[in-house]
């Protein structure tokens, strides 16, 4: 089946209204579910075929980041899909105000290769839960994890509802030339302009999870040893191929001493004498990406690690240091396991630094001065930040996760995927009573002063309120007197 086809077959299902009831996106959801649990072993068999990804972080960093996702999905759905209710302002008193939460329609997910699993699959979630229908396109690049996608799906999923749609950038290009409703692409920035602009085409609205360099800030105020652990914990899982991983680090002088002594003593404790050896490290995804990261490691100085070993893809944890801002290990996202050291003075430095460059995905704070974290909090801009830790942030799915700027644009996790693949279709819901229409009758012409400084007087804003049965009370009484003011400036109630 072509793209056109395919999307003409969904296109079909989603205007017969298939999607929409609740019951039947929860029983796919299920599915979906079903699809993971029993298949756990196969897809810690293709993250491990891809990207040498050890048991441990396959299981909990896709495995279980989707079981739960779908779990929270399932206990929230009901709750979630139901029309908000948003607070009236005054001169709607008598009328209903809704927000109905409405599916998209035909939407296409892009993934990208370093979480093959859980990049792809948990938007899908949450854009089934809303009542789309999906195509998926898995990055050709994770190769083993793209053929487990596509030949899962469709085995547990309704086919006539949600497809994958397998291949590299060919394939990729005709299917960005069909309209969808909607477009969520996980990717680099440099290809998200070239999605964005494809989807400009049809106005399809889009949200795009990019990446960009990470900053880390780390002062002398914490536990060193923690921070450490903390910091090369998110550098080095999925052999820093994570695209909030720290990326470089800020420090002065003395703390990059310590920072040093410290990483030697845990990346012997971690990893043992060679690293290659441990089961527990990954592997560069593929040869373009190892000759990329192997350039950078030129930049500066290599104070830890710095050894490769190219048929394996292998890049050992690596701290450069003496590096210049200039150098490029700083003009490029690394996404490897390589932390440069860019040594600073103060806290203000810092600022400056990562306010001259373009807004990451994650900023990370390691402080115990509360004044110096809101500074760098209120100071800077980043998709999302994280004090005293990496990466822990987007784990919580009450926090909305995405980029700004460069980093991406909208976010989703937790309620927020479902609510980025439903359209908030707004309704006002008009009281046809008598009262209501005497209220708003100075809408309608012939237009006088006196008409316009009534409306003025009804429309002007109030503080919201919340007192139940006497709003009822309160919209007689201001009909009673709309009433009265308006047959008195007729001069038909006269005293006497
Ligand atoms: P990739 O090569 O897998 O590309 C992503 C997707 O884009 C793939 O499905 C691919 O087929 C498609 N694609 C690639 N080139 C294309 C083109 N010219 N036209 C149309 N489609 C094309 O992944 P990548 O871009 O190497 O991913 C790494 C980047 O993604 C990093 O910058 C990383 O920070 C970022 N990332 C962001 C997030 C996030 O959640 N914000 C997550 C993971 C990765």
């Amino acid at each position: 089946m072509n793209a056109k086809e395919m999307i003409s077959r969904l296109r079909n299902s989603y205007d017969s209204g298939k999607t929409r009831p609740l019951d039947y996106r929860i029983e796919q959801l299920k599915k979906l579910k079903k699809m993971y649990l029993e298949n756990q072993e196969v897809i810690v068999q293709a993250l491990s075929a891809d990207l040498h990804k050890c048991r441990h972080e396959s299981i909990v960093m896709e495995f279980m980041f989707l079981v739960n996702d779908l779990d929270n999905i399932l206990v929230n759905i009901k709750e979630w899909d139901k029309p908000e209710t948003p607070e009236k302002p005054f001169v709607n008193i008598l009328d209903k105000l809704y927000v109905f939460n409405d599916p998209y329609g035909v939407v296409l997910v892009i993934g990208a290769w370093n979480y093959p699993f859980q990049l792809l699959l948990m938007p899908v979630a949450g854009a089934i839960a809303a009542g789309n229908c999906v195509v998926m396109k898995p990055s050709e690049v994770a190769s083993n994890s793209a053929k487990v996608i596509s030949e899962l799906i469709p085995k547990y999923l309704d086919n006539d509802c949600y497809q994958v749609y397998t291949g590299g950038i060919p394939e990729t290009t005709s299917l960005l030339k069909e309209k969808f409703d909607y477009i969520f692409y996980t990717g680099s920035s440099g290809v998200g302009k070239i999605i964005q602009e494809a989807a400009a085409k049809h106005l399809t609205p889009t949200t795009l999870e990019l990446g960009g360099k990470s900053p880390v800030y780390l002062d002398d105020s914490v536990n060193m040893k923690t921070a450490v652990k903390r910091i090369l914990w998110g550098k080095l899982a999925n052999a820093g191929q994570t695209c909030v991983a720290p990326d470089y680090l800020l420090c002065t002088k003395n703390v990059e001493k310590k920072f040093l002594e410290i990483s030697r003593e845990i990346l012997k404790q971690w990893y043992g004498d060679e690293t290659n050896k441990s089961l527990d490290f990954g592997r560069i995804i593929n040869d373009a990406h190892f000759q990329r990261i192997q350039k950078l490691l030129k930049s500066g100085s290599v104070a830890i690690g710095g050894n490769i070993l190219p048929s394996e893809r292998y890049i050992e944890p690596t701290i450069l240091v003496d590096v210049k801002p200039t150098d490029p290990v700083m003009m490029e996202e690394i996404f490897g396991p390589v932390l440069p050291i860019i040594t600073i003075g103060n806290l203000h430095d810092a600022i400056t630094f990562i306010n001259k460059r373009e807004k990451p995905l994650a900023m990370y704070i390691f402080s115990k001065r509360k004044d110096d974290v809101n500074l760098l909090i209120k100071n800077t801009s980043c998709g999302g930040i994280c004090v005293n830790d990496t990466i822990m942030h987007l784990t919580v799915d009450t926090l909305p996760f995405g980029g700004v700027g460069n980093s991406g644009m909208g976010h989703y996790h937790g309620k927020y995927t479902f609510d980025t693949f439903s359209h908030k279709k707004s309704c006002l819901y008009k009281n046809l009573g008598v009262i209501g229409e005497k209220l708003g009758e100075s809408r309608y012409p012939p237009f006088n002063e006196r008409k316009t400084k009534f409306l003025m007087t009804l429309l002007k804003r109030r503080a919201p309120m919340s007192f139940g049965f006497l709003r009822y009370v309160l919209a007689f009484g201001l009909g009673a007197a709309s009433i009265f003011m308006y047959y008195n400036s007729q001069g038909m109630i006269r005293k006497g």
